[in-house]
């Protein structure tokens, strides 16, 4: 029984892990790496097709963003997770493989022009469709058999809509260890969501990292905040503009919009329009509006008894056309425009800066985690310029944060988490670089247990707890390259339709020579032609 580390190691994105055991080989978490990225990550050690299962802890893309990738190449196993986390990770991952799609039409339209490489997104939406019938839920509490030996459960993690811890314990050989991934732990006081659930113990805890510097501060009043943000920056003529992710944190928002509402807690702002300019985020406000309800808090299920929407309310207006979300800009009445991406790298919110950056009556209220080397990070860090589809633009509009309104726990809930948990060796991931180390020594102090930052590729023996590789730590000096990235790309699905050929061979025992004889032609000839 091992454990590797790939993603998410020293980095806040692309978590991914190895844990091996009873002959079985797991993938905890399958994330796309986003924003910056300081470290090289290991490849996967084994081709997808050897993969037997992955587990999922939440929906978010930097979890959840490279499965169907995982799929082209050749997995074809369970996908475990909670029945939201399936419905949220669906219409995330459509959007991605959309996303990607729409980049390859774009920069294949200029390699045409320049005569270059043709660009192969990383997955299509077809990979997508394929992906998502593979999905298996799960309640939270409920004890699954995956494989023989292994009994897994998932625990609320109270940071996005069925969010989890997984637990597993394994049996191999005549030793028993029990191993809990956090995946993202959330923050306390969440509007829609349950406060995260005590986490059960385990001998190994695998835990993030992201606040694992900072304190989110004392109860703070997101209503209050968001509410005097909005009275006077529309009094005033402007647009309180909201770079948010459309899952999770727009609807969030909705919900303490209709307490202000309700409330009538912005009198100078009247019945004031907010548009939620994202299709994306429409869709996910569906799926809250409806279908996942046993996952909210009892505040929300109350709300809902009473046959009330939680996230809508009077003047609450969508986007889904482009037309339509040009249309917000054309039109000058003061408004609330919530739009993704929540840190600003792409989609329709650079529209809404370029509007709104230069208006000093404006303001760009921040709700949410910003990862080094964002355009949202350069906004909450005071730059005076930024360039915006090429173009500089001056910042003249007030740049506000809601405090501590973040769906991760801060240090201090990190580390009750680890001391519920209380395991006898800790690791930690999802973390910027000197965060993860950081929290380690303090997780190690505070518990008076081992704890370790791992690098990708180190790899650990579950049994006895120690260390059977470490990784050689590749940093990348400058932002990674993205043609090379793309490049390993495709040699990765190469390698997985070699991989899935040999698992075809192997399936072939038995069969009639007339069709052993057919195959082993055909694969002959495409030796063949490939060896010239
Ligand atoms: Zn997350």
């Amino acid at each position: 029984m091992k454990v590797m580390f790939i993603g998410a190691a020293h980095e806040v994105t692309g978590s991914c892990t190895l844990l091996e055991t009873c002959g079985k080989r797991f993938l905890i978490d399958c994330g796309m790496e986003q924003g910056e990225n300081i470290y090289e990550n290991c490849d996967l050690p084994v081709a997808p097709c050897e993969i037997d299962a992955i587990f999922l802890t939440h929906a978010h893309i930097d979890h959840s963003g490279r499965i169907p990738q995982m799929v082209a190449n050749g997995f074809s196993g369970p996908v475990y997770m909670t029945g939201a986390t399936a419905k949220l990770a669906g219409i995330m991952l459509r959007d991605s493989a959309h996303i990607q799609e729409s980049e390859a039409q774009w920069r294949n339209r200029k390699a045409k022009r320049s005569g270059e490489e043709e660009y192969i997104p990383l997955y299509t939406s077809n990979d997508v469709e394929k992906t998502l019938p593979l999905f298996i839920s799960h309640r939270y509490g409920e004890v699954f058999t995956p494989a023989k030996g292994v009994k897994v459960s998932l625990h609320d993690a109270g940071h996005l809509l069925g969010s989890s811890y997984i637990l597993f314990e394994i049996t191999e050989d005549g030793v028993t260890k029990s191993i809990l991934f956090s995946g993202d732990i959330g923050n306390i006081n969440r509007p829609l969501i349950r406060t995260p659930s005590k986490p059960p113990h385990a001998d190994y805890a695998v835990c993030e990292s992201t606040y694992g510097d900072r304190l989110h501060g004392k109860d703070p009043d997101y209503v209050g905040q968001l509410a005097s943000v909005i009275g006077s920056t529309l009094a005033k003529g402007g647009n309180v503009v909201i770079p948010s992710f459309a899952v999770g944190r727009t609807q969030e928002i909705l919900y303490l919009i209709r307490i202000i509402k309700e409330n009538n807690l912005c009198p100078e702002a009247g019945n004031f329009p907010v548009y939620v300019d994202s299709p994306l985020g429409i869709e996910a406000t569906h799926i809250y509006s409806g279908e996942v309800s046993e996952f909210f808090d009892d505040e929300t299920r109350e709300i809902l008894s009473k046959g009330i929407n939680p996230i809508s309310f009077p003047n609450l207006r969508t986007a889904i056309t482009s037309a339509e979300s040009t249309a917000i800009n054309t039109n000058t009445e003061p408004k609330v425009i919530i739009s993704a991406s929540g840190m600003c790298e792409a989609g329709r919110i650079r529209h809404h800066l370029k509007h709104n950056l230069w208006r000093e009556e404006s303001t760009i209220l921040f709700a949410g985690y910003q990862s080094e080397g964002t355009l949202g990070r350069k906004l909450i860090e005071g730059a005076e310029y930024v360039k915006i589809f090429g173009d500089e633009i001056k910042v003249k509009s007030r740049i506000a944060i809601i405090d501590g309104f973040s769906s991760h726990g801060d240090r201090n809930m990190l580390l009750q988490w680890l001391k519920n948990v209380n395991p006898d060796m800790i690791f930690i991931n999802h973390g910027e670089d000197g965060v993860a180390n950081e929290f380690s020594l303090t997780a190690e102090r505070e518990t008076g247990k081992p704890a370790y930052a791992p690098f990708s590729g180190d790899v650990y023996d579950l049994a006895t707890g120690e260390c059977l590789e470490k990784a050689i730590v590749k940093k990348l000096l400058s932002k990674k390259n993205f043609a090379t990235k793309k490049a390993k790309g495709e040699y990765e699905r190469l390698r997985g339709a070699g991989y899935r050929l040999i698992k075809l061979i192997e399936n072939c025992k038995g069969m009639p020579n007339k069709e052993l004889a057919k195959l082993a032609d055909q694969i002959t000839n495409l030796c063949d032609k490939w060896e010239k």
